[in-house]
């Protein structure tokens, strides 16, 4: 039985990453039958909404879905179609490893971190109040009212909301994760002694569950100083669990200590539902060009073989892509040290791999 998968290629470079990683996961002799949503401008501009329902419906059905990066509009226009899928799916755990390999011109060796990263609440609850608005003026009221502090009258607010259900929630998954895969710390990063009733609340409940895990490390760090350290001495991190702001901007950060971008991928789970996505974005000036560094989504598909049980494959591929990499011959502009040979293109790491994995199979 093939597996029945969502694919959602995206705009900007999306389609042709998609369409490069598609072909790879192919050759792996898995079977899928895929099914296309469209999402974004796109679908905006064809059925008047950027996430039509028929997208959820499909992924809901499927339970798995392989996403290319969507691009946002910034200030005005609609909310972000990657927020909005993970809160109406309640993809509550952002998972991204961050993992060096040999090849990859980096400072740093031996990185393999993975980012737990709370996906719901924080700052990307999606409650927001424009400035000059009823909602800004009320909410100045308020809290003149209860905390007789006087807002400057041109404020716009962007409400940050962390409860205790899901940092226990996101606190517990990176736990698990971390006892199924063999890892030994847990690392929870927060803001606490400032933002003492949001991401107090995220402390203490990482504490808490902590208590529940006797065999595996725990350590709390506040995020400026886990900031510093992990540019330092990123070795000394394995799994970081993180509210959603700081995890997002974490998760960029580490993919940079291995190599940048092109090499970070991720996932978004759920109770039964999971959604594999690279951790970059749609880079639009880069669109089209046939150019970019597919990998970030084939290692994301890598994941999703691990999640669908087919381990044996995903190691092959994974295997594959670490090789590619490490020889050197068949990467993009992005992880060129030589510049003596011209870097591949896109289709060109799937052609690459796709004969690797002809190999494998011989
Ligand atoms: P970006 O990740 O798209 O690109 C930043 C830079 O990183 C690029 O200019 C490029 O130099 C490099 N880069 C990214 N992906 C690469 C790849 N595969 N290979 C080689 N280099 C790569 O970030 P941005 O420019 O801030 O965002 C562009 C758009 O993407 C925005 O609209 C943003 O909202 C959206 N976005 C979407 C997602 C998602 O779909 N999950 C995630 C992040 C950003």
């Amino acid at each position: 039985m093939p597996y029945r998968v969502t694919l959602i290629p995206g705009d900007g470079i999306g389609p042709e990453i998609t369409e490069a990683t598609k072909r790879v996961l192919e050759a792996t002799g898995v079977k899928f039958e895929w099914e296309i949503g469209i999402v974004g401008q796109k679908a905006q501009d064809k059925f008047g909404t950027p996430l039509p329902d028929e997208v959820l419906e499909s992924i809901k059905k499927n339970k798995v879905a392989l996403k290319g990066p969507v691009t946002t509009p910034i200030g005005t226009g609609f909310r972000s179609v990657n927020v909005a899928l993970r809160q109406s799916l309640d993809l509550y755990a952002c998972l991204r490893p961050c993992k060096t390999y040999r090849g990859v011109p980096s400072p740093f060796k031996n990185v393999d971190i993975v980012i737990v990263r709370e996906n719901t609440e924080d700052l990307y609850s999606g409650i927001e109040f424009a400035r000059d608005t009823l909602g800004s003026a009320s909410l100045a009221k308020l809290i003149l009212e209860t905390t007789n502090t006087k807002v400057k009258e041109d404020s716009g607010f962007s409400i940050k909301v962390i409860s205790e259900t899901a940092s226990r929630r996101i606190v517990k998954f990176a736990f698990e994760y971390a006892r199924a895969n063999n890892r030994k710390k847990v690392t929870a990063a927060h803001k606490a002694n400032i933002l003492k009733f949001s991401d107090g609340i995220f402390l203490d409940a990482a504490r808490e569950v902590a208590k529940e895990y006797q065999n595996i490390e725990f350590e709390d760090v506040v995020i400026d100083a886990l900031c510093m350290r992990l540019v330092r001495n990123p070795q000394q991190y394995d799994v970081i669990v993180l509210p959603n702001l700081y995890g997002d901007i974490v998760s960029d950060l580490c993919a940079g200590l291995v190599g940048g971008l092109g090499l970070a991928p991720g996932a978004n789970i759920g109770d039964n539902i999971a959604v594999f996505e690279p951790t970059h974005g749609s880079a639009p000036k880069y669109a089209g060009q046939n150019k970019v560094n597919p990998i970030a989504m084939m290692l994301s598909s890598v994941m999703m073989l691990r999640y669908l049980s087919e381990i044996k494959i995903a190691n092959n591929l994974e295997k594959a892509i670490a090789d590619v990499i490490a020889e050197g011959k068949s990467i993009t502009y992005d992880l060129k040290t030589d510049r003596s040979q011209p870097a591949a293109t896109t289709s060109e790491v799937a052609d690459a791999l796709i004969e690797k994995l002809k190999r494998q199979g011989g």
